[in-house]
């Protein structure tokens, strides 16, 4: 994220809305130290990744289980090591090898000096009224090396939306991280670290034998676009479904891609997850405007890869179904993901599809006739439907569509035989919206000084500002011809 995207962010908080948000219903931190310094109660959650010096030692927290084999014969230990740490760090939250009392005290001393298990360092956190959890991490020098983390409680669920990337290079014309530019890509161990940290926010207080994970699903839909950055974001899913670290069901973890069509080719190869394509127009012409890599990766190639993904998911064989049952059965601890597992053999022949997200622009791709091109799009591809209600940010071109719009276009869709489903945005206290929290935590570790002087700028341009907004949206309008 660049300086003037953070000063955008600050533009249009007035003197009230500050002096609201320092006495905020919510909990909200900014954490000046690392998390893993503070005590029990303030935030425990974070390892000492920033505290103890990690030089020439190796990090396991973002190995999957073939990594961690192999990297335990190197050191000359049994492979079925990697299963015993594995446990430990991702399903039990403990990351120091010392209190891991199955390895022999020899293998805990040889861990400690090579090794070590870190989460990047959390530096603020805001747990909302509703339940919704936000984490901003830094990964690196500056104001740009920080990225965000929403957990989003629903319909007894707990849903994780992951980062991959700090920014992105992608420029969707209505995205706040597309604005910030790329910056650069997530390794493992700081995308599933943030898996690794909300777990850990339920699990702090629970002694260790009697911890769970708490996180019931995971979308990799917060920064960056997870396809450009394949390899870290494949492990990283690889040890959400593994067993012995977070053991999800494949139905529980999402890719969002903005549409990179030969890495969702490449993605089916390597793994079997759910797949969203945030696809936000119904024609080329459109979707070359706001969502630009729809000039390289047209929508016939996108739609034919979106047809290949889901072919891909043959049903469930019957011995799969039993296989499935069997699972289900053992999964007592795992209520969600059993669930899921009898749902499967119940069910065998559910069918894959993709989810289809469609953010919804006032004015620009709302109209009824975008519906009627969507149903034809998407007529041969076994698909569900989101609309999102857009999240606006400082100087974005568009508006959100109205309620009744966006209800107007779900009946549309609904009528024509598709499951469409709106997105309730949560946590409107904290920001939940892509990329926003970032913004506004880079603005709030600056001196109170910069405060004052951004609010100050703010009111002498809030007129120049709303009519260039505006001004911007009716040119888009105006190329669009619509
Ligand atoms: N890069 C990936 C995943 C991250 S974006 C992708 O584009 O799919 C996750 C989702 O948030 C995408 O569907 C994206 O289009 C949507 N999104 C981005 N900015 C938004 C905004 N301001 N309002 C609503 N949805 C937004
Ligand atoms: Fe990148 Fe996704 Fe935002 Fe587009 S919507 S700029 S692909 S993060």
């Amino acid at each position: 994220m660049n300086v003037e995207v953070v000063d955008a962010q600050v533009a249009p908080v007035d003197a009230n809305v500050l002096a609201q948000s320092a006495t905020p219903a919510s909990s909200s931190e900014v954490l000046e130290k690392p998390a893993s310094s503070f005590t029990q109660g303030d935030d425990s959650s974070n390892c000492a990744s920033d505290v103890v010096d990690h030089s020439n030692k190796v990090n396991l927290l973002g190995m999957t289980r073939k990594e961690l084999e192999t990297y335990f014969e190197t050191i000359g230990e049994k492979k079925f090591r990697a299963a015993q740490v594995m446990k430990w760090i991702h399903q039990l939250g403990v990351t120091d090898f010392n209190e891991m009392t199955n390895l022999a005290g020899s293998l805990r001393e040889k861990l400690s000096r090579l090794a070590y298990a870190a989460a990047p360092e959390v530096v603020h956190r805001e747990y909302s009224n509703d339940g919704t959890r936000k984490w901003v991490f830094r990964v690196g020098e500056g104001a740009g090396s920080l990225v965000e983390t929403v957990l989003i409680p629903a319909d007894g669920r707990k849903t994780l939306c992951i980062s991959s990337q700090v920014g992105c290079a992608l420029d969707c014309s209505f995205c706040s991280t597309g604005k910030q530019g790329f910056q650069r890509d997530l390794l493992p161990a700081e995308i599933i670290g943030q898996l690794w940290v909300a777990n850990q926010s339920y699990m702090e207080d629970t002694p260790v034998g009697e911890r769970t994970r708490t996180v019931t699903n995971v979308v990799m839909m917060g920064m960056g676009e997870p396809l450009l950055n394949f390899e870290p974001v494949v492990a990283s899913m690889q040890l959400m479904l593994d067993d012995h670290a977070y053991g999800m069901s494949k139905r529980r973890v999402t890719l969002s891609t903005s549409g990179i069509v030969p890495m969702i080719d490449k993605l089916g190869d390597q793994i079997d997850v759910a797949l969203a394509i945030s696809l936000h127009a119904p024609n080329d012409e459109l979707r070359n405007e706001l969502v630009p890599i729809n000039k390289k990766y047209p929508l016939v190639e996108l739609m034919a890869a979106a047809r290949r993904y889901v072919a891909r998911g043959a049903p469930l064989s019957d011995k799969s179904a039993q296989h499935k049952a069997v699972k289900a059965k053992m999964a007592q601890n795992q209520a969600v993901n059993a669930a899921d597992d009898q749902d499967d053999a119940l069910e065998p022949s559910r069918k894959k599809h993709v989810t289809i997200e469609y953010v919804m622009l006032d004015g620009v791709n709302d109209q009824p006739h975008h519906a009627k091109q969507l149903i034809q799009l998407l007529n041969d591809l076994p698909s569900k439907i989101n609309l999102i209600p857009f999240n606006p940010f400082p100087h974005a071109p568009y508006e959100r569509s109205s309620r009744n719009r966006i209800m107007a276009f779900q009946q549309t869709l609904s009528d024509a035989g598709y499951v469409c489903t709106v997105r309730m945005t949560r946590g409107d206290d904290i920001d939940a919206a892509c990329g926003q929290l970032v913004g506004q935590v880079a603005d709030r570790t600056r001196r109170a000084e910069k405060w004052k002087q951004k609010i100050v700028e703010h009111q002498n341009s809030t007129n120049t500002t709303a009519e260039s907004t505006s001004g911007q949206r009716r040119e888009i309008l105006r190329t669009r011809g619509s």
